[in-house]
């Protein structure tokens, strides 16, 4: 019996396990509510919420080609064990880079089962090889969506197709109203909108809070959850670019397609993380009111407090912010990165662990500098007349301009009803970078900031 197993692949378009298999015979496609996946890991009910959105649309993709989609909720392996008792021999189809791969092969190779797997063999390469292997993989041609999917006419009694009984399984967290929604139509449409024109100012407002969210592709999520290949991404922005009359049109998408490559190769490269001397050594002691009142966007400073606000209520957020939440905790804060990060994975919709675990790491310091941002400073940059701030905090909205992103100087403060700052960022801002330069110096004094040098927003690999 040929069963393709989804997990991070919640698609029927270039999905080639799904064309191989449907190539090779009869079809079972089954999706494993693993729970060794969702609990005790970061992910939560949005999560669930959108592979939920995306498996019912798959299974009605594959009603249409005449299948089924089966779900079972068990460990991996108990359930390949029943599939074998049943069939007595089975070829497993997934892609590599599911992530049960490593449970799949090693039940796979016990049980002397065939296992077929696709996707570009990137890990553990050179990065030569990487670049030239990952480039001949995003021109291969797409794979066809099978024209009909025959079910096998006996399926095992433990498998099931209705939906509701994926109400049982609880996941930590709660759903969200506004976010994405999951599921493969979604992301076309998503992808289309942006190759029409939403991606005219990608390069001018991707640090804008609220402009980036329309002209960046927004595509995140249903990458990290299959709705769309990173192939079928990458043929049609390039196809858009190839057709574009304008320089200006030409350099957007250039940009757009090196984000897009860059995300495939930080998931597959084994990244050194090298942890500077001395980092873990100028942390403070935990202190959790702090990370509530930062978790819960309420530390009184604006723009944290907007972005964190704006996560809890979305599950998105532009590559600045995301940076900005965490080097405000880890490194201005000075508190250790691992719960905190933990508390973001929960909520970003598109959490993709080596990503997340990345830039989490290049922001606390771990790999190359510690990035301590300023969050007054850089708010004006961000939100100069303060749109985003006043959009998710409601206390703030009738603020005058001048006092947005410092709400306490405003003389009638404690009318607002808005927090005071938790601490004096200014002073913890300048003490963070006091306790860097004495560690980077080891002891020598640091080097004073140029008249008009400005922080670091550019935060590309
Ligand atoms: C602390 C931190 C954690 C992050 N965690 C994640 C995560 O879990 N999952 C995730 O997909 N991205 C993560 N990012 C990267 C980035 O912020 C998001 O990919 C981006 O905001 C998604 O929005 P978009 O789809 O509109 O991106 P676009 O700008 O439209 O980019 C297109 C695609 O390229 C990829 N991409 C974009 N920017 C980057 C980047 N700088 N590095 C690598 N890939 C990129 C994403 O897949 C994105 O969907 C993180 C960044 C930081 C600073």
């Amino acid at each position: 019996m040929n069963i393709v197993l989804f997990n991070n692949d919640l698609r029927i378009s270039d999905h080639q396990p799904l064309t191989e298999a449907a190539r090779a015979g009869e079809v079972l496609p089954v999706y494993v509510v693993e729970p060794s996946q969702w609990k005790g890991t970061p992910l939560s009910a949005r999560h669930f919420q959108f592979v939920v959105e995306s498996l019912e649309e798959l299974s009605k993709g594959i009603e249409e080609k005449g299948g089924e989609l089966f779900l079972a909720i068990g460990k991996i392996e108990t359930v390949l064990d029943k599939l074998l008792d049943t069939y007595d021999s089975i070829n497993l189809f997934a892609h590599n880079d599911s992530r049960l791969m490593e449970k799949i092969k090693e039940w796979a190779q016990q049980n002397q089962q065939l296992l077929f797997s696709f996707g570009p063999d990137l890990e553990n390469i050179s990065v030569k090889l990487l670049n030239n292997r990952l480039n001949s993989y995003l021109k291969e041609p797409i794979a066809e969506v099978p024209n009909r999917i025959d079910v096998p006419s006996k399926t095992p009694d433990f498998l099931f197709a209705d939906f509701k009984k994926l109400n049982n399984f609880r996941v930590k967290g709660s759903k969200i109203r506004f976010g994405q929604q999951g599921g493969e139509m979604k992301a076309i449409e998503t992808l289309d909108s942006f190759l029409e024109g939403r991606f005219a100012n990608y390069i001018e407002n991707q640090q804008k809070p609220l402009p980036s969210s329309l002209s960046s592709s927004r595509l995140s999520a249903y990458i990290t959850w299959g709705n769309i290949s990173v192939r079928y991404i990458y043929q049609k922005a390039d196809e858009k670019l190839q057709a574009c009359e304008l320089e200006e049109d030409k350099i957007q998408l250039a940009e757009f397609l090196s984000k897009l490559t860059a995300r495939v190769k930080i998931c597959c490269m084994k990244m050194q993380h090298q942890q500077m001397a001395g980092v873990r050594g100028i942390k403070t002691d935990w202190n959790e009111d702090w990370f509530q009142r930062w978790l819960q966007g309420r530390t009184g400073i604006p723009i944290i407090d907007a972005a964190m606000r704006s996560l809890e209520k979305t599950g998105w957020m532009n590559f600045s912010l995301r940076a900005m939440v965490t080097s405000f905790i880890a490194n201005t804060l000075l508190l250790d990165e691992k719960k905190p990060s933990a508390a973001l994975a929960e909520l970003y919709l598109d959490y993709e662990p080596a990503v997340h675990d990345f830039y989490i790491q290049q922001q606390a310091g771990m790999i190359g500098r510690m990035k301590i941002i300023d969050p007054v400073k850089v708010g004006r940059q961000l939100d100069p007349d303060g749109t985003f701030i006043r959009r998710y905090i409601p206390e703030l909205s009738k603020l005058p301009d001048e006092y947005i992103h410092e709400p306490w100087l405003y003389p009638a403060f404690y009318q607002l009803g808005y927090e005071a700052p938790m601490v004096d960022v200014n002073k913890a801002y300048k003490n963070a970078r006091l306790q860097y330069q004495a560690i980077r110096n080891e002891g020598k004094p640091g080097r004073k900031k140029e008249e008009g040098e400005t922080e670091q927003l550019s935060f590309d690999i």
